[in-house]
């Protein structure tokens, strides 16, 4: 290293090698919380995708040490009433089922619960409305380095790494795709098949009958039938130091690009610019099929303008690769190779259409009125009622109806 370059280097004191930090890290078990920047493109085709960026949330209103961030993508189909509603409704319900007075691990950990309460909530509040639209939703919630996903449906979140490995944080619920998921759906009384128009073979992907939905999850489809359910698939990662990016973009985006090429297509650019290049990379190689949106969130260490470069190896590359391969010929569940290249720790991830596996066991209590909680819709009732023994947490009897219904023992 010439003179100059060192001297340079040595001039910009906020900037600390990658190296360090994750040294630092290592010995102190955490550094700053990381910046997050963001950027958002889209095109719009039936004008059916929503989003909610939301930066600067707290989990205690006023102390901005308690930050967190949420993003969120919804692609509505038959109508754009059930995407309106989530976006306005689904983060409300969400921190509703979070127990007050966590301090921030024990909040991080009450959150997959917290995102399926809040999903079903949402999904009961707007079939009371009577309006049949549906909407996928992929939920993002960061707070320092943890990043917790929730999906119903098909619309992707990735991330990318600055190990240079791109994976899978959520799972499409699509039928044609998901072969537990089409197993699920006909077990509780749907019926799966193709589109049939000649008397032949069906053309199309596999859909869901009465109603030809693609999708196996979604909020809303009142008039599709119960087994479309909206509980989440819910994955939570810590990202090392060095950071990372997010890209969580409707199925216009996915149905043209990889999430490897999504990935590399905007590498080493800002977060904004990246999301437009996303949405011209994927309406370059298909045209404008669908509604195209794209979000970018980068998690940026502390003292970084932008996620720093990082020097990658050839072997690098090849190993996201072959990983990248070999998570295709899964079906509902990424291999965990993200802490097999020590670059995330893997912290929680479950996705079964059950609820009881979900919600856990326990009765919530209310220390103030002595009354219990029901474990979705989160009101208050003075006794459990006499229908209760099953192997769930409480529900009144409106969420148990639900369930019930979900699991095709009954319908709504
Ligand atoms: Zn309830």
């Amino acid at each position: 290293m010439s003179e100059k370059e060192s001297f340079r280097m040595k001039s910009k004191p906020p900037l600390v090698p990658l190296g360090t930090l994750i040294r630092r890290e290592l010995r102190h078990g955490n550094v700053e919380k990381p910046s997050v920047n963001h950027g958002q493109a889209a095109l719009a085709k039936k004008g059916e995708d929503y989003f909610l960026i939301k930066p600067d949330c707290q989990r205690v209103p006023g102390n901005p040490s308690t930050s967190f961030s949420v993003f969120a993508i919804f692609d509505g189909h038959n109508g754009i009433s059930a995407a309106i509603f989530a976006k306005e409704n689904l983060l409300n319900n969400i921190l509703s089922a979070i127990p007050q007075g966590c301090d921030r691990e024990e909040w991080l950990q009450a959150l997959p619960r917290a995102l399926v309460a809040g999903f079903v909530k949402t999904d009961i509040e707007f079939q009371q409305k009577g309006e049949t639209s549906g909407t996928t939703v992929t939920f993002v919630v960061i707070d320092g380095w943890t990043i917790t996903v929730a999906s119903v449906g098909d619309s992707r979140c990735i991330l990318d790494t600055q190990a240079g490995v791109v994976s899978l944080l959520t799972v499409d619920h699509r039928l044609e795709e998901n072969i537990e998921e089409r197993e699920r759906v006909t077990a509780s009384g749907g019926e799966v098949g193709r589109l049939n128009i000649f008397g032949g073979d069906g053309v199309g992907p596999l859909r869901c009958w009465p109603g030809g939905l693609c999708l196996s999850r979604s909020i809303g489809d009142t008039d599709v039938g119960e087994f479309i359910v909206p509980i989440p698939h819910v994955k939570q990662v810590k990202l090392s130091s060095s950071g990372g990016r997010l890209i969580i973009a409707s199925d216009g985006i996915w149905d043209a690009l990889s999430s490897d090429v999504a990935a590399q297509s905007c590498r080493g650019l800002p977060a904004e610019l990246a999301a437009k290049l996303v949405v011209k990379e994927a309406l370059r190689s298909r045209g404008l099929k669908d509604d195209t949106t794209c979000l970018v969130v980068d998690i940026i260490p502390y003292g970084y303008p932008v996620l720093p470069p990082t020097p990658r190896k050839k072997q690098n590359l090849l190993t996201s690769l072959i990983l990248g391969k070999k998570y295709q010929n899964s079906t509902n569940k990424a291999p965990n190779k993200l802490s097999a290249v020590g670059v995330v720790e893997e912290l929680f991830e479950e996705g079964s259409a059950v609820l009881a596996e979900r919600l856990g066991k326990d009765l919530a209590l209310n220390s103030n009125s002595g009354m219990f909680r029901c474990a979705v819709c989160q009101v208050d009732h003075d006794d459990v009622p006499s229908s209760q023994p099953w192997e769930g947490p409480m529900l009144c009897s409106k969420c148990r109806r639900k369930k019930d219904a979900m699991e095709g023992k009954r319908s709504t």
